[in-house]
C-alpha cells in the first residue's frame, strides 16, 4: 500500500466546472471568481470575500494597504509556515516572532509581551486548523492600553485607532472559533490559503475574509481591494472586455495577484461539497485520535475544545520524550514502508535566511518542543478506513523499531 500524504480532491464535478469554464470562452477574473467568493462568504460568515492568487499575495497586499512602513512592526508566532513572516518583509514591516504554546497556536501572554509602540499588526496562525484564542487577542488591542500605545502613521491606521488583527487562516477554513461561528469572522481579516495542499483548493489561491470595523464599509473596501489586486486599473478585463468599454485608468500602485476563473472553477465545485469533505476529514482525524490515545507514547492533536473546533487540515502526532535525530528516524522508517508523512513546521528561526537576520531558535523553546517530536499524518477525505489502519500501524511498528530497539 501506498499512501500519499495529501492529493487534492479532484472528482467528476470538479473536472466538469473546470470545463464549464475553459468551454466558456472567459478564463481569467470574472464570473467563477465570484461564485466562489459567494460561496465562502456565506460559508464562513465573512462580511466580504475577495479572491486571490495566494494567501502570501493577499497578506503582502493587506498590509500595503494598511500602510506599514520601515521600522513598524508585525507580531507573527515563530511556528508557522513562513510566508507568515515573508509576506510582512515583503511589505516593508519587521516580524516580531513570539513563542507558541502546547496547543501549537501563538501564546496570547507573548503577543501581550511584544506590542510596543511601534506595533501595527498581528498575524495569529491557526495551526493545523485549530484556532487561536481570537476573543483574548481583540480584547488586548481593543483594550485602553493598547489603543493609547497606538501610534499611527497611516490614514488606514488613523481610522482603525488600534492594532489590526489578520488571522493566517491558511488551514482553517470550516473551522469553529466558537460553537457555531466558524473562523473567517473572528478577526478584522482572515486569509484562507487555497494552495493545492489545503482543505478547499483553487491550484494557486487565497480568498481575504473582511470584517473590519465602522467607521470602514467593507462592502466599498472589497471594490476598493479588488482593484489594487489588478494593478489599481478602473477596469478589470471583463468589464473592458464588453463591446465600447475600452477606456480605463491606473489610479495607484497595486499588485497583480488576481485569481483566475479556471483556477476559481476547482475550489467552486469543492465548497459546494466541502461540508461532506469535512466530514471524511473527521473521520480520518478521529480513528487516528482512538487509536493513537491507546499508547502512553502518542500525544494527540487538539481538535475539540471550549467550543472551537477544527477544521481537521493536518494531523500533528506527537511523540512523548524522543529527541529530534529519533524523530527523523522514525520517518525513515515510516518512508520506506511507502507512507508518506511530513513535519509542521520547521520553526523559521532554524531556517537560513531568518537565522541571518538574527533570529535564534532559543528563544523559542516550546517551538522548538513542538517541532522536534512532530510527525504529521495523512488526512484527508479519500483516505479509505483500511487506509488508515495501514497507516497507524506503520506509525506504530516504526516507533517500536526506533525507540524500543535502542
Ligand atoms: C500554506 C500556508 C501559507 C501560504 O499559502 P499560499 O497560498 O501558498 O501563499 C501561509 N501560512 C500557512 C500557515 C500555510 O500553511
Amino acid at each position: 500500500m501506498k499512501i500519499p500524504f495529501s492529493p487534492p480532491f479532484i472528482d467528476k464535478e470538479v473536472i466538469e466546472e473546470v470545463l464549464d469554464s475553459l468551454n466558456s470562452g472567459w478564463i481569467t477574473t470574472g464570473p467563477k471568481v465570484k461564485a466562489l467568493e459567494e460561496e465562502i462568504k456565506n460559508f464562513s460568515n465573512a462580511k466580504e470575500v475577495l479572491c486571490v492568487n495566494s494567501w502570501t499575495s493577499g497578506a503582502i497586499m493587506m498590509l500595503r494597504w494598511l500602510g506599514v512602513q520601515t521600522g513598524d512592526e508585525v507580531i507573527v508566532p515563530a511556528y508557522t509556515y513562513s510566508a507568515t513572516a515573508l509576506a510582512v518583509l515583503h511589505a516593508g514591516a519587521i516580524p516580531i516572532m513570539v513563542d507558541v504554546c502546547d496547543d501549537f497556536n501563538i501564546s496570547v501572554d507573548a503577543i501581550r509581551g511584544a506590542i510596543t509602540s511601534k506595533t501595527k499588526a498581528i498575524i495569529p496562525v491557526d495551526i493545523a486548523g485549530f484556532p487561536c484564542d481570537y476573543d483574548a487577542i481583540m480584547d488586548i488591542v481593543k483594550s485602553n492600553e493598547m489603543r493609547s500605545l497606538f501610534i499611527p502613521t497611516s490614514d488606514v491606521q488613523q481610522k482603525l485607532g488600534r492594532i489590526l488583527v489578520m488571522n493566517d487562516a491558511a488551514h482553517s477554513l470550516g473551522a469553529f472559533y466558537k460553537r457555531d461561528v466558524r473562523t473567517g469572522s473572528e478577526t478584522d481579516v482572515a486569509i484562507f490559503s487555497l494552495h493545492a495542499v489545503k482543505n478547499v483548493t483553487t491550484a494557486e489561491g487565497g480568498a481575504i475574509c473582511l470584517n473590519l470595523p465602522a467607521p470602514f464599509d467593507n462592502e466599498s473596501l472589497y471594490t476598493t481591494l479588488r482593484q489594487m489586486s489588478l494593478n489599481c486599473q478602473t477596469k478589470d478585463a471583463f468589464s473592458k472586455s464588453k463591446a465600447g468599454g475600452w477606456r480605463y485608468d491606473i489610479v495607484g500602485l497595486g499588485m497583480k495577484i488576481n485569481m483566475a476563473d479556471v483556477n476559481a472553477a476547482i475550489g467552486l465545485a469543492q465548497m459546494r461539497q466541502y461540508p461532506t469533505l469535512l466530514i471524511d476529514r473527521k473521520r480520518v482525524f478521529n480513528a487516528y485520535d482512538k487509536a493513537f490515545s491507546k499508547y502512553t507514547w502518542a500525544i494527540t492533536p487538539p481538535s475539540v475544545k471550549d467550543g472551537k473546533e477544527s477544521s481537521y487540515h493536518l494531523y500533528a502526532l506527537r511523540i512523548k520524550d524522543i529527541t529530534e535525530a529519533q524523530r527523523d528516524d522514525i520517518i525513515d522508517v515510516i518512508a520506506k514502508k511507502d507512507v508518506s508523512v511530513n513535519v509542521h513546521f520547521i520553526p523559521m528561526p532554524m531556517l537560513t535566511f531568518f537565522r541571518e537576520l538574527g533570529y535564534d531558535i532559543k528563544d523559542y523553546p516550546q517551538a522548538y518542543k513542538n517541532y522536534a517530536c512532530e510527525i504529521s499524518l495523512p488526512i484527508y477525505p479519500q483516505l479509505t478506513d483500511d487506509e488508515v489502519h495501514f497507516v497507524i500501524n506503520t506509525v506504530k511498528e516504526s516507533y517500536e523499531t526506533v525507540i524500543q530497539a535502542k
